[in-house]
């Protein structure tokens, strides 16, 4: 009930508010914008029956920043109304997220159900005034008297109990006489309005089940769409922001709220709800995904939830202008998954530590390099950060370089590693490769051999000598062997959610997500901590998995690969 508080340990570095601010309108902010003294007050409703998603966090974005912008309040409420599927555990995965994303709700959680007690005492009051009535139809044929859009829908034989009837069975179904199904309480609007969801909607449901929060003491649960527009206006809520869905269900909150004869009605804003490709945003199928163990759980890297997310190296700010660089929109459209590996990029660029690592590793014998001998070479932190310093990384006559970083029969443009070829050590010296060495049975290659130039120390030549090609290196005897796991897309194709339609969504898994490579890392690898993640220089951001690395074996996971920065410095350094 508080106003948005960014999250302090990263103000520093917190870009998505200030360039939220010179960003044109959202069509929301120009709705609020148009009242003469808007009071803000909005929510962020999640059930607890799954980790929020990256989905979840553009609504939370949404909700919490209009609370910022306009000095309004921000609730967190569990709509908690159907005990069969939720549980403790997501409530705090929930919470946990929430403020890892930044935002702040205030001292106090609510939750629906608070308002159990007042909103049966509202049904009672809409049973009295022959407004909703106990249908003793079970559900096959409620459906089937409640028709499709095609075929109308025919009245309920219960519909025309009396008021008094209703109000004892209703009380009766409370006080638990009632086994599950056997009745429900429905609104008694239209038994055929061309809006299915007025064709006299169930209220509550008979459900013996013991419920998260308020144990044991209701055999009844309201439904969602009762118990959703009345939360809004307990809490006086005056801008009830929801996706596209919902639309059609405006009619009925207001319906209710009307009859209810209630003066503060919050205002319903639909917008687009977010859809990303590769990926699905769909409570349903992340929880298969997590219980038949297509993913390690909830929090696997390759999930698109605020816990995979952040597991995978993701930030708080880099998701927040992901959500504000998407903005709001009206109609359903799908993002394509590089516009949050990028903003992840532009968030790291600024600010990760710059480090070397080898992730497929081949022996570099340096022959003219004195045996025994060490040496500490400057490293620079963070070319876009001054003030990250330097560090020094120990260099030796063996080092790990990456097989890739050579061919035997290089095409005239390979700038890299080739018999004769000279090339950059990354901050080091020139090397010029002299020979390499194949397994005789398998032809993989085990040896790169090459001489010095100690004229080039520091990665610059005295004679003006130019080399077009740079690659990374880390010394094998101060080499930290660590194991990293290289994610590809959850899903083969662009739109699985297509599946839907059709196939089983395992269909579209893509087998080749998750790659685990061992790899060799610079000694200050080992300072890393989970949740701040580090380039290795050419192959991207990586940060230490806190869950799966133990003492002497630690696990990295690659947030993102990098696209173009690696290109951009070889141009810059062929250049000078
Ligand atoms: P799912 O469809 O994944 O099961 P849900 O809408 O049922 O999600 P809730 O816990 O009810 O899950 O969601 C809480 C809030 O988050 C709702 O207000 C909903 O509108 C919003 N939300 C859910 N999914 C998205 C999405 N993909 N984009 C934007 N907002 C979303
Ligand atoms: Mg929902």
């Amino acid at each position: 009930m508080t106003k948005m508080t960014t999250n302090p340990s990263s103000d520093a570095h917190d870009e998505g508010s200030d360039e939220a601010s010179e960003r044109p309108l959202n069509f929301v902010q120009a709705l609020i914008e148009k009242e003469s003294e808007p009071q803000v007050a909005t929510r962020f409703p999640p059930e607890p029956n799954g980790y929020l998603h990256i989905g979840h966090a553009k609504s939370i974005c949404l909700n919490f920043a209009l609370a910022a912008r306009y000095g309004g309040t921000c609730n967190l409420r569990f709509d908690d109304t159907n005990p069969a599927v939720e549980e403790q555990e997501y409530v705090e995965s929930i919470m946990e997220d929430i403020r890892w994303l930044g935002f702040d709700w205030g001292p106090k959680v609510l939750y629906t159900s608070d308002y159990f007690e007042q909103l049966y005492l509202w049904a009672e009051r809409l049973v009295a005034k022959g407004a909703a009535y106990v249908c003793d139809l079970n559900a096959e044929e409620t459906r089937e008297y409640r028709g499709t859009v095609t075929r109308p829908g025919k009245p309920s034989p219960f519909r025309d109990r009396t008021p008094e009837e209703n109000l004892d069975l209703l009380r009766r179904m409370r006080a638990g006489e009632f086994e599950n199904g056997a009745r429900t309480l429905r609104a008694r609007i239209d038994a055929n309005s061309p809006n299915m969801n007025l064709r006299d909607p169930v209220m509550y449901r008979i459900n013996h089940a013991h419920h998260l929060r308020a144990g044991d003491a209701w055999c009844i649960y309201p439904m969602y769409d009762w118990a959703h527009g009345q939360s809004d206006a307990i809490e006086k809520i005056s801008h009830s922001v929801c996706t596209l869905e919902f639309e059609n269900h405006r009619a009925l909150y207001d319906w209710f709220l009307e009859q209810l004869e209630l003066t503060e009605r919050p205002q319903q804003i639909e917008f687009a709800r977010l859809n990303l490709t590769y990926t699905v945003l769909s409570k349903r199928i992340l929880i298969d995904l997590v219980t038949g163990s297509h993913v390690s759980g909830w929090d696997d890297p390759r999930m698109p939830t605020v816990s995979g997310l952040r597991r995978r190296g993701y930030t708080p700010e880099s998701i927040r202008s992901f959500c504000d660089e998407i903005g709001v929109a009206k109609f359903n459209s799908t993002v394509d998954m590089v516009v949050l590996e990028n903003s992840l990029r532009n968030d790291l660029n600024r600010r990760a530590m710059r480090r070397m690592g080898v992730l497929n590793p081949v022996r570099l014998v340096i022959e003219n390099y004195p045996e025994g001998q060490s040496e500490k070479i400057e490293c620079v932190n963070n070319p876009e950060d001054a003030s990250s310093g330097k560090r020094s990384v120990p260099f030796s006559r063996e080092l790990w370089v990456e097989a890739t970083d050579f061919l035997e029969e290089a095409p005239r443009k390979w700038h890299r590693l080739a018999p004769g070829k000279e090339v950059r050590l990354r901050y080091a010296y020139y090397v010029t490769c002299t020979g390499f060495e194949r397994d005789d049975a398998t032809g993989e290659l085990t040896e790169i051999r090459c001489s010095y130039d100690p004229e080039t120390r520091g990665g610059d030549s005295a004679d003006g000598r130019k080399v077009r090609g740079t690659i990374h290196w880390v010394s094998i005897e101060h080499a930290l062997d660590v194991e990293v796991r290289l994610y590809d897309h959850l899903f083969a194709t662009p739109t699985p959610m297509k599946v839907e339609e059709g196939g089983h969504f395992t269909d579209n898994l893509n087998p080749d997500s998750l790659k685990v490579v061992r790899a060799k890392v610079e000694p200050a690898v080992a300072e890393s901590e989970a949740g701040v993640s580090f380039q290795l220089e050419r192959q991207g951001y990586f940060c230490l998995d806190g869950i799966d690395s133990k003492p002497g074996k630690l696990v990295f996971n690659r947030a993102v690969a990098l696209r173009d920065s690696w290109a951009k410095i070889e141009k810059q350094l062929a250049q000078k």
